[in-house]
């Protein structure tokens, strides 16, 4: 009889216990919805004043009439730069938050073999120039004339990772080279001759917010938020990212991602309709 009651004292704790954990992980669940909607909401928020900043301070950097002193168009400059720092800021945030809620929406667009490396040849040979660091692209042959991957976030991806390689290179060079692995993935890689990264830190730095340390912070600027976001969109997109460095020597970072098909492509789009 004694035994009978403890029994079910103890299945009653149980209940009590569970029913707990439950209301505990619905609050937890619409707490992180509210973090996710708050800053989808503040980004937006904030957007808005940040680009008359931007457009008005660019305006008076250019001093076109020369009514502004030396002085003061290099302060329009310095506003201007640090509204793009901030502008970087707030779209990392607001990917973040998205890949959080699970709510990055993915396409898959038909991507011509040339077209990524002229856009970052476009947007790296003036950076290259003006650090006085060579940019290379190899490509190797028997590439695929299209590729099926979101071009936007594949576009975002490369641009962190050859933004870190500019930053962190001195001298030598920045090289973009596309291959495909045996297993039949493409492997795109970003080569710098730069200040590498110690051993201990190479898992570390894709983690959000972490950096090799402070006295590279300060010197280099950053959030500490691009890996993190590369590595979670490479994952979105089927792939993985892998890290060779030795410090004093340079880094290399290789995405590897999957070469879709036609056909998977036509299945995913299907898939996508219904
Ligand atoms: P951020 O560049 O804004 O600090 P990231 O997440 O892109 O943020 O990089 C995290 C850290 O990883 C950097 O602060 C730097 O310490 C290190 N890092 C990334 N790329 C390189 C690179 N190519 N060479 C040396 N260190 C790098």
């Amino acid at each position: 009889e004694e035994q009978y009651l403890v029994a079910e004292q103890k299945t009653k704790e149980l209940e009590k216990a569970k029913e707990e954990l439950e209301d505990y992980s619905e609050q937890l669940e619409k707490s992180s919805q509210y973090k996710s909607n708050f800053l989808a909401n503040m980004s937006h928020e904030l957007r808005t004043p940040l680009n008359s900043i931007l457009i008005l301070s660019q305006l008076l950097s250019e001093n076109e009439n020369h009514t502004l002193s030396e002085d003061e168009e290099g302060y329009a400059k310095v506003i201007h730069t640090s509204g793009t720092d901030l502008l970087k800021l707030i779209d990392d945030i607001l990917d973040l938050s998205k890949i959080e809620a699970g709510k990055v929406i993915l396409t898959v667009d038909e991507v011509n073999l040339t077209e990524i490396p002229e856009l970052m040849k476009l947007t790296f040979n003036p950076i290259a120039e003006k650090r006085g660091v060579a940019f290379a692209i190899d490509m190797a042959e028997n590439l695929p004339a299209v590729w099926y991957t979101d071009g936007q976030r594949l576009q975002q991806i490369l641009k962190n990772l050859l933004s870190n390689a500019f930053k962190f290179t001195e001298k030598g060079s920045v090289r973009l080279g596309f291959d495909h692995t045996d297993d039949g993935m493409l492997a795109i890689s970003v080569t710098d001759t730069g200040i590498g990264i110690p051993k201990d830190k190479q898992k570390l730095i894709f983690e959000a917010f972490q950096q090799v340390d402070g006295k590279t912070n300060r010197i280099y600027g950053g959030t500490g938020l691009g890996l993190s976001i590369c590595n979670e969109f490479v994952k979105l997109l089927g792939g993985s990212i892998k890290l060779d460095s030795t410090l004093g020597e340079g880094s290399c970072f290789t995405v590897y991602l999957p070469l879709l098909s036609q056909e998977m492509v036509d299945i995913i789009q299907m898939a996508q309709m219904e």
